[in-house]
């Protein structure tokens, strides 16, 4: 089947094919928190790209169809590398992860070798390859603190680093790289949302920028974000991309979540489509391949993390 042809299925119809598929080829259904809500009801697990791809590597499923962006389906065929992993749109890429080359990474450890590299997640399989080790948003300074005094670079995120580099005091030199979804959220921003929803506590993603950041109640991932709101009842206003906030607000209606602004919106995240998942899933399509060298120092940088708790 050609792709134009399955926008002739009703959305009920595309639900129904796809969850026939999925047991017809034993695969598991991994959703991004910022994927659009039609694309999060085909979940089996549902959340950030390092707990998927975790929780579809304890899975005995063959194919693991991953609706989110290149660098999640890297991570998880580095998880996984005997599943086949799918990723609904090839040119779904995160423009956060193309901050940052290899080749740019190696440059800088040759100029640079006594310096540990601490890679966010958010990035190729190649640079988490040339990195001493990962982190998430979730443990970014507990991964920074297990490695003492050292002197580290931090990439891609400066935002992310910035924040981590506040929290510890560790010696952090920045990467130039940011999320434009969450770089672009202002000051101005929360100065309305605070005006529009007073009483509220806000909750911003470390990819923010500093000012943001500061004026915050808390700070944390997508995890940290949901679970919080699914364990409090007081209003929220959440700074992230409105994929978390459409979830949380479909989850649990009536609680009072608001997004910090309408603008966070991933576009290369919304090219993920039920008709796009439909299509890769039956015709096995967009198989994510990494060379086993690249697999295996990326995987070391990944356990390391893990290691940490
Ligand atoms: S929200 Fe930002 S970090 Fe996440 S996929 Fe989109 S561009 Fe990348």
């Amino acid at each position: 089947m050609e792709l134009n042809e399955y926008s002739k299925f009703t959305e009920e119809e595309l639900y129904k094919h796809i969850g026939r598929l999925k047991e017809e080829k034993n695969a598991v259904i991994l959703v991004h928190n910022y994927q659009m809500l039609e694309v999060q009801k085909i979940a089996d697990h549902l959340g950030d790209s390092l707990g998927l791809s975790r929780k579809a590597a304890e899975t005995d499923a063959s194919i693991i169809l991953f609706c989110g962006v290149k660098f999640m389906a890297e991570t998880a065929k580095i998880l996984s590398p005997s599943k086949t992993v799918l990723l609904p749109d090839p040119t779904a890429g995160c423009g956060l992860a193309n901050f940052a080359t290899a080749d740019e990474v190696r440059s800088f450890r040759k100029k640079h070798p006594d310096y540990k590299i601490v890679t966010y997640v958010n990035s190729s399989a190649e640079v988490k390859a040339e990195s001493d080790i990962c982190c998430t948003s979730s443990n970014a300074v507990e991964v920074v603190k297990s490695l003492g005094n050292a002197k580290i670079l931090f990439l891609p995120d400066k935002n992310l680093g910035h924040y981590v580099r506040k929290v510890t005091g560790a010696d952090i030199t920045l990467w130039e790289g940011y999320c434009y979804v969450h770089n672009f959220i202002t000051i101005d921003d929360v100065k309305k949302a605070r005006e529009m929803y007073p009483g509220a506590k806000l909750i911003v993603h470390p990819e923010c920028p500093p000012p943001v950041v500061d004026a915050a109640d808390e700070v944390g991932s997508t995890s940290f974000m949901y679970r919080y709101a699914r364990d409090h009842e007081e209003e929220l206003i959440i700074g992230t991309e409105i994929g978390l906030i459409e979830r949380i607000n479909y989850e649990f209606p009536n609680k009072k979540v608001y997004p910090l602004t309408q603008q966070a919106i991933c576009r290369t995240m919304k090219y993920t489509t039920l008709e796009k998942t439909a299509w890769a899933l039956e015709e096995e399509k967009w198989k994510v391949e990494i060379s086993p060298d690249i697999r295996e120092r990326a995987y070391n940088s990944i356990k390391k993390m893990i290691e940490i708790g």
